[in-house]
C-alpha cells in the first residue's frame, strides 16, 4: 500500500489536492493495479476477477456483500462468527472485541438492512489520518478534547485516542438529553455528530442548556441539509464541516471553500446515472485501501448531483452540488411529455424557506399521486396555501405536474419522519 497514516494525514492537511483529471487518473489506475496485485489475490472470493476488466467484477451491494462475507474477506473470519462478535459488543455496548486484530463493526443503514465491516489496525489508523488531518484545529499540537455521537462505536474510533486528544464518546442509542451535562462538562473543542444530533445540540445551546464552545464542528453520517447547517452556524458561529462516511469509508469531505469533493484518492466512483439532466448517479465505488473487507464494484443507495464547475479550492476531485439522499427517496414528478422529473429535495427546502411566514420545521411525504405535506407553523392557514402554490410553480418551472396535495399541521410520528424530511412512501 502506498498511503502509509503519516503521509495521509499530511496529504489531508496541507496537500492541495489534485490538479487535474488526468493526475487523478493516473494515481488511480496506479491504486487499481496494487488491488489487483496485493489485495484480490487474498480474497477466496475475488481472486480468479484479479485480471478481469473492472466491469466484470460482480455489482456488489449491502445484501450481497453479506451473503459473500465470508469468501470475501482477506482475514478467513466467517459470516456467523463476526456476527456473534459484532452483536455481542453492540448489546455489552462494549466495543473492545475483535477477532485477532481486526475490528468487527455492525451497521443498520435507514433500509434497516444489516452490514458487517471488518477493519485492521492499518485501516483504522489510515481513517484517524485522513480525518484529523482534515479536520484537526490549529495549531497542531494543541490538546483537543473531541466529542463523537454515534449510534455504534466500534474498535476504528477509538483508536483516535492518545495524548494529544481527550476523546468522549456519546452513544446515540442512550437518551439524548442525557447527554447533555456531560457534553457540557466535556466542552469540547472538536464536535463530531450526524447532521440532525447537530440540530439538537445546536437547540439545546439556543435554549441555554449548554454552553459549549467548539472550534470545529463535523457532520457526518448522514447528509447535512441546509436547516441543520444554517441552525448550527448561526448557533455556534461556525460553518459545519461535513465527512460524507458510512461504514463502507470516507467518500468524501467538505474543502476548505465549503464545496463537497469525493475522496478520489482513495476511491475510484463510477457511475449509475439515474437522471441525465442533473447527472444525477448513484455511486459504486472501489477503495483501493480497504484489505481486510474489500469494497468492489459496491453500488451505494444514495444519490449524488455533481457539480460540473471546478472547485475555486483548486482540486480536481469531482465537486459535488449536493447528496440528494438515498435512491428510494428521490421525488419524480411526471413530466407533461410523458418522461419523470427529479425533484430536487433542495428546491422544496427552497419553497419552504421563501414561505411569507414562519415555519418551524415541514415533511413532505410522497405516495403514489398524493402528496401529504406537514407544517409545523403557527399559522398553517397561511403557510398552507402558500406552499402549494410554490410547489405548482416549482412543477411548472421543471415541466412537470405536481401530485395532489394535502396540508397537515404539526410533523408526522412515523420513525422515518425524524430522520429525513423528504420521504417517499411505496405501498
Ligand atoms: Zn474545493
Amino acid at each position: 500500500m502506498n498511503a502509509p497514516p503519516l503521509r495521509a494525514f499530511l496529504t489531508a492537511r496541507y496537500g492541495r489536492g489534485f490538479r487535474s483529471r488526468t493526475e487523478i487518473e493516473a494515481w488511480q489506475a496506479a491504486g487499481m493495479a496494487r488491488l489487483r496485485k496485493t489485495i484480490m489475490p487474498r480474497s477466496p472470493f475475488y481472486a480468479a476477477h484479479a485480471s478481469r476488466p473492472i466491469a466484470d467484477w460482480p455489482l456488489m451491494n449491502k445484501a450481497r456483500l453479506m451473503e459473500h462475507f465470508t469468501g470475501i474477506n482477506t482475514c478467513g473470519i466467517h459470516r456467523d462468527h463476526a456476527l456473534e462478535v459484532a452483536l455481542r459488543s453492540e448489546e455489552s455496548r462494549d466495543f473492545s472485541p475483535m477477532i485477532g486484530g481486526v475490528a468487527v463493526g455492525l451497521s443498520t443503514g435507514t433500509s434497516g438492512q444489516r452490514g458487517l465491516f471488518l477493519t485492521n489496525g492499518r485501516e483504522r489508523a489510515l481513517w484517524a489520518a485522513v480525518m484529523c488531518g482534515r479536520f484537526w484545529p490549529a495549531p497542531l499540537l494543541s490538546r483537543q478534547r473531541i466529542a463523537f455521537f454515534l449510534r455504534a462505536n466500534n474498535a476504528l474510533y477509538e483508536s483516535l485516542s492518545n495524548a494529544l486528544m481527550q476523546f468522549r464518546f456519546y452513544d446515540l442509542l442512550s437518551d439524548f438529553p442525557a447527554h447533555l451535562p456531560e457534553l457540557n462538562r466535556q466542552n469540547p473543542t472538536v464536535l463530531i455528530a450526524p447532521a440532525q444530533i447537530l440540530g439538537l445540540i445546536a437547540k439545546a445551546q439556543q435554549r441555554g442548556e449548554i454552553g459549549i464552545a467548539p472550534k470545529r464542528i463535523i457532520s457526518v453520517a448522514e447528509v447535512l441539509s441546509p436547516e441543520d447547517s444554517t441552525l448550527t452556524e448561526t448557533v455556534f458561529g461556525l460553518r459545519p464541516d461535513q465527512a460524507y462516511q458510512c461504514t463502507e469509508g470516507v467518500l468524501g469531505y467538505s474543502c476548505r471553500h465549503g464545496s463537497l469533493h469525493l475522496n478520489e484518492r482513495y476511491i475510484r466512483f463510477d457511475r449509475d446515472v439515474i437522471d441525465d439532466e442533473t447527472g444525477a448517479f448513484c455511486p459504486v465505488i472501489t477503495d483501493f485501501t480497504r484489505e481486510s473487507l474489500p469494497i468492489l464494484r459496491y453500488r451505494l443507495d444514495d444519490v449524488l448531483i455533481p457539480d460540473p464547475d471546478p472547485c475555486p479550492c483548486g482540486c480536481a476531485s469531482q465537486r459535488l452540488t449536493r447528496i440528494e439522499g438515498r435512491a428510494d427517496d428521490i421525488l419524480w414528478w411526471p413530466g407533461v411529455d410523458g418522461r419523470p422529473r427529479l425533484v430536487p429535495s433542495d428546491a422544496i427546502r427552497q419553497a419552504v424557506a421563501t414561505l411569507p411566514v414562519p415555519v418551524r420545521d415541514y415533511r413532505v411525504i410522497q405516495q403514489g399521486e398524493r402528496l401529504d405535506i406537514w407544517l409545523d407553523t403557527s399559522v398553517p392557514e397561511i403557510a398552507g396555501p402558500a406552499l402549494q402554490h410554490a410547489l405548482t410553480r416549482l412543477a411548472a418551472g421543471l415541466g412537470c405536474r405536481a401530485p395532489a396535495m394535502q396540508v397537515h399541521r404539526g410533523l408526522p410520528a412515523s420513525p422515518d419522519a425524524k430522520r429525513r424530511r423528504v420521504i417517499v412512501k411505496r405501498a
